[in-house]
């Protein structure tokens, strides 16, 4: 859905968000058919566009081919070269770094291995990531910021920083504050999940959708459910952690502390362990390694078990949340994901079934192992780039408490005369 633009006079702001937003969804789009889209004025449209492209969010460019009478035709795009994001992605033992420009390509990356039980020389690692980064960034514009990505449940409750698939030790996830003194930049921090569906939403296959339902799938299971293109994180920011729902009676011992959890089957921890592979630092590269030979009967056992949780899970998300889709992202590697979605068919029966395509009830990111690293690089720049609607419709409540009150005291002033 498009948003419209309102012809209140104290609405530019939200009208340039609403421009800007068309823009980032449609790739490349000429004046009229913002014109059309957004239902405001062609002046208001013409004005915002040359705003926007005066502070160099936005270029135009002249369409080749038939060239009609008069101008030729201009169509305007966001400015890949507006600036940059730096993200980070911290899994246990593992950060991955990338710097990522204004259309989310990812024109640098780094990977570290790390021992993440160790707070202090894991910030220092970071530090320098961002220091690496900023300098290929160099000249070409400006860095809107870092984000940083971790794995959920991140509020502390008791199933919260204990066990492979979390970052033991780091109750206190606070201590990122640090990196804004040691690097001068803004910081921001999300649960790995709730980074990489508001990835999907501004760069990725979830572009055209206000609603969806995203599956982290990493080295541990989690999901977000995004609303109006905004996380929903639930009473304490935990909400939608699927992986320690009860999947499985009486199943594999969870290090939450209850047996049958979903991420036990359905993770690449659980992949590892699986093909007792678990060590770093090659751990994915033997996973990969095991999934082209195709030959390692553990791997089937495994992947029959994934795909028959994988296929409960559609169905329980389903019919909870009626989402338009799931959308499957996360470090896993994208041979292994299509495989569990191939031997998951045909689905179960559920409130979208006959009512969305099969084809359409689950979609793969298409940045797969990189879905963490965009989506933390997503953080600083969400709000620039995507207008909030419960933020923006707040906004728009003021205005019109204002306009309501304005509109009173003039009738008592008539009223006096
Ligand atoms: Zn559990």
């Amino acid at each position: 859905m498009v948003s419209r633009g309102t012809t209140q006079q104290s609405s530019a702001p939200f009208n340039r968000r609403i421009v800007l937003d068309v823009i980032r969804r449609q790739g490349r789009i000429s004046r009229r058919e913002i014109v059309e889209l957004v239902s405001l004025s062609p002046q208001t449209v013409a004005n915002i566009t040359n705003d926007l492209e005066a502070i160099g969010l936005i270029v135009a460019r002249r369409l080749k081919g038939a060239k009609l009478r008069g101008q030729p035709p201009i169509a305007f795009e966001l400015n890949p070269n507006a600036g940059h994001s730096i993200g980070i992605s911290l899994e246990p033992g593992h950060v991955k770094a990338g710097l990522v420009n204004l259309v989310g390509e990812i024109l640098e990356r780094r990977g570290v291995d790390v021992d993440t039980h160790d707070q202090r020389r894991t910030l220092a690692v970071m530090a320098g990531l961002i220091g690496e980064l900023r300098k290929r960034a160099g000249k070409s514009g400006r860095l809107w910021g870092v984000g940083v990505a971790l794995p959920g449940p991140l509020i502390k409750t008791d199933i919260s920083f204990v066990g492979p698939t979390v970052l033991e030790g780091w109750s206190d996830v606070s201590v990122l504050d640090e990196l804004r003194d040691a690097t001068r930049l803004q910081v921001f921090y999300s649960v790995d999940s709730a980074a990489a569906a508001l990835g999907e939403t501004l760069f990725g296959v979830a572009r055209s959708l206000d609603g969806f339902f995203y599956m982290h799938f990493g080295l541990g299971l989690g999901g977000t459910l995004v609303i109006n293109r905004a996380a929903y994180r639930g009473a304490n920011g935990n909400a939608t952690e699927i992986g320690h729902i009860p999947a499985v009676p009486g199943g594999k011992a969870c290090y939450c502390g209850n047996t049958g959890c979903l991420e036990r089957y359905l993770s690449l921890q659980s992949l590892a362990e699986a093909l007792a592979v678990s060590e770093l630092p090659d751990r994915d590269a033997r996973i990969v390694a095991a999934l082209e030979r195709n030959d390692d009967p553990r791997l089937e056992v495994w992947c029959a078990q994934a795909a028959d949780r994988l296929r409960d899970a559609v169905c329980v998300i389903e019919n909870i949340l009626d989402p338009v889709t799931i959308v499957i992202g996360g470090s896993a590697p994208r041979l292994l994901v299509e495989r569990l979605v191939a031997q998951a068919q045909p689905l179960h029966h559920s409130v979208r079934g006959g009512v969305a395509a099969p084809a359409t009830r689950i979609l793969l990111s298409d940045r797969q192992e990189d879905s963490s690293i965009v989506g933390a690089a997503v953080l600083p720049i969400y709000d620039l780039l995507s207008p909030r609607f419960e933020v923006l419709q707040q906004e728009r409540r003021a205005d019109a408490d204002v306009a309501g009150l304005l509109g009173q005291r003039g009738a008592a002033r008539a009223g006096r005369l």
